[in-house]
This record gives C-alpha cells, structure tokens and sequence, in this order.
C-alpha cells in the first residue's frame, strides 16, 4: 500500500497535470454565478437609499456626485466600501431600478494598500474613472464624502 502511495505520488508529480497555477498572472475560472465588484449605472439609480439599507454589514452611503463625467450637475448614488463588503448581492438584488450589478472584476480594489482606497465612490463604481490606477482611485476616494 505505501509503495503503491508512492508510485502514485511520483507520477503525479512527473507526469500528472499541474494543480496550483499562478494567480493573477493565470485567471481563475469563475462561474457564472460569481460576484465581484460591484458596477453602477447612474442613468437608473434614483438614490433611493434602499440598497444601503438592505446591507448587512453597512457599506454603503448614499452621497452626492456629478450625474456623468461631463456635467457638474449632481444627485444622489450609492458608495461602497468594498473592505467591508460580503459581496452577498443583496443590493443589487434589492434595487428597485437594476441600477447595481455584479462584474466579475475580483482582483482590484483587494490589491490596495489603505483601506480608504477601498471606499468606491460613485464614479468608481460607475467605471467613469480607471479604477485600476491607483493614483486616480485615490483622488477620487478624496472626493468620499459620507453624509
Ligand atoms: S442603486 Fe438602486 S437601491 Fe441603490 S440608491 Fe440607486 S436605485 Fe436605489
Ligand atoms: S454585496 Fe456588499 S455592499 Fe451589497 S449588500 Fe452585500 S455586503 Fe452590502
């Protein structure tokens, strides 16, 4: 039985397939039911507030923003604070408008050093601004003003 084990072993580790991969060079496989970063659209959301008062854990503020990159005008969206986010989707499920939904964008915004560059503004969650460059996500994030 040992040696059997150790056969086994020695031609998993010469001829068998690779079980570790390196991530995030090589992406992981996600399902179709995965959630990740959560993405907004300004155009339905009416700042209700009902996706910050469905969250379980109290991520989201609803704060004030320009309404598109090319207008100062501004109403009211939810921001998230994805350092303390369970992605359990309930605001998005909850939105009355499908204003929110679920990306499958799971890498950045972890990658941060400071957890005021997890606070996702809006904008941010719009995609109107690079949210992989650090430099800008953290102007934006100076922009976080909870209400
Ligand atoms: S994202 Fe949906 S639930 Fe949240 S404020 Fe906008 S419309 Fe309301
Ligand atoms: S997905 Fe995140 S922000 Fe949305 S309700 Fe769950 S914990 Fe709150």
């Amino acid at each position: 039985m040992v040696i059997k084990n150790i056969i086994t072993a020695v031609k998993n580790i010469y001829f068998g397939p690779p079980v570790t991969r390196m991530c995030p060079e090589e992406p992981t496989k996600l399902s179709d039911r995965f959630r990740g970063l959560q993405v907004l659209d300004k155009t339905k959301c009416i700042g209700c507030g009902i996706c910050a008062n469905t969250c379980p854990n109290n991520c989201i503020k609803i704060v004030r923003a320009r309404i598109n990159p090319d207008s100062n005008k501004q109403r009211w969206f939810p921001s998230i604070d994805i350092g303390h986010c369970l992605f359990c989707g309930l605001c998005i499920s909850q939105c009355p408008k499908d204003a929110l939904e679920s990306s499958k964008v799971y890498l950045t915004g972890v990658i941060r050093w400071n957890h005021e560059d997890l606070l996702f503004t809006p904008d941010m969650l719009a995609r109107e601004v690079d949210i992989n460059a650090e430099e800008e996500a953290g102007e934006e994030v100076s922009r976080w003003t909870p209400q």
